[in-house]
């Protein structure tokens, strides 16, 4: 018999309104959701739909205001505090003054872990992501790609349960991007993390997630969830598939329909 699936996330009648009486934006309105642990979600909605903020709650960078967030059974800060959550950013963020592999480590070393240790850790990861002999490369002499590789093994640094990345890959040339989607779907295979991926492309959370969660702006609610049942692994001949293209036909009739709210 299988296993029950266990629950890495669970939002329940989240809602969240931004600035004080007069000017207020709500945000986030109702949204429920349930994430299974090892599972990909992409959200994707229009530009103020609520997406980042829905991260950012995921994340511990800003409170719930009305309703449940459960990580792992725990809060979002306990996660947090625990290092169980990693976050990448469009921007890579990384710190100029130090090399790719202190990058990297940086996590670790803010958490004490003795420098061999979380070098040692930081290689393992630097060469899962292909960043292998851009160690002691400073942030400004790579690509854009590859400081998002470096700002992926950074998160993924202190083994995190949950991944969050907002737009990672929206800077990036085409053929960048497909090599880093592609880098994604394989850390998702070998690391069992949990994904929540916000993405602008159908294509790219059809091509990598198991389930689309379709936003509507204000305030942001869930739309619609397709769900993905394409093949495992992915790779880019999975765009070839028809049901891909079903999907992503499906994908955009739901974001239209979020578009004529606005
Ligand atoms: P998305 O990531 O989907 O583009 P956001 O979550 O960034 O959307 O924003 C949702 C809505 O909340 C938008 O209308 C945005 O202008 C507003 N908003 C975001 N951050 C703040 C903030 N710190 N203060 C006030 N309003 C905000
Ligand atoms: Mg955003």
């Amino acid at each position: 018999m299988a296993e029950p699936l266990s629950i890495a996330v669970e939002i329940r009648r989240l809602s969240l309104t931004y600035g004080r009486q007069g000017s207020q934006v709500h945000a986030l309105s109702d949204v429920d959701l349930t994430i299974p642990t090892g599972g990909f979600v992409s959200l994707i909605g229009p530009s103020g739909c609520g997406k980042s903020t829905l991260l950012r709650i995921l994340g511990d960078l800003l409170d719930p205001g009305a309703g449940e967030v459960r990580i792992n059974g725990k809060s979002p800060k306990a996660e947090r505090l625990d290092r169980r959550i990693g976050f990448v950013f469009q921007e890579a963020a990384l710190l100029d003054w130090r090399t790719i592999i202190e990058n990297v480590a940086l996590p670790l070393e803010l958490h004490g872990s003795p420098r061999a240790k979380r070098e040692a850790r930081a290689q393992e990861l630097l060469d899962l992501v292909g960043l292998k002999g851009f160690e002691r490369a400073r942030p400004r002499q790579l690509s854009g790609g590859m400081r998002q590789r470096a700002a992926i093994a950074r998160a993924l640094s202190t083994k995190p349960d949950l991944l969050l990345l907002d737009e990672p890959f929206g800077a990036l040339d085409q053929i960048t991007r497909d090599r880093l989607n592609m880098e994604l779907a394989h850390i998702h295979e070998v690391t069992g993390v949990t994904v929540v991926l916000v993405t602008h492309s159908i294509r790219e959370a059809v091509l990598l997630s198991d389930r689309i969660v379709v936003m509507t702006p204000r305030p942001g609610r869930i739309e619609s969830i397709i769900e993905n049942d394409l093949p495992r692994p992915r790779s880019l001949e999975t765009r070839a598939l028809p049901l891909f293209e079903d999907l992503v036909r499906q994908g955009n009739l739901e974001l239209e329909k979020g578009y004529s709210h606005v």
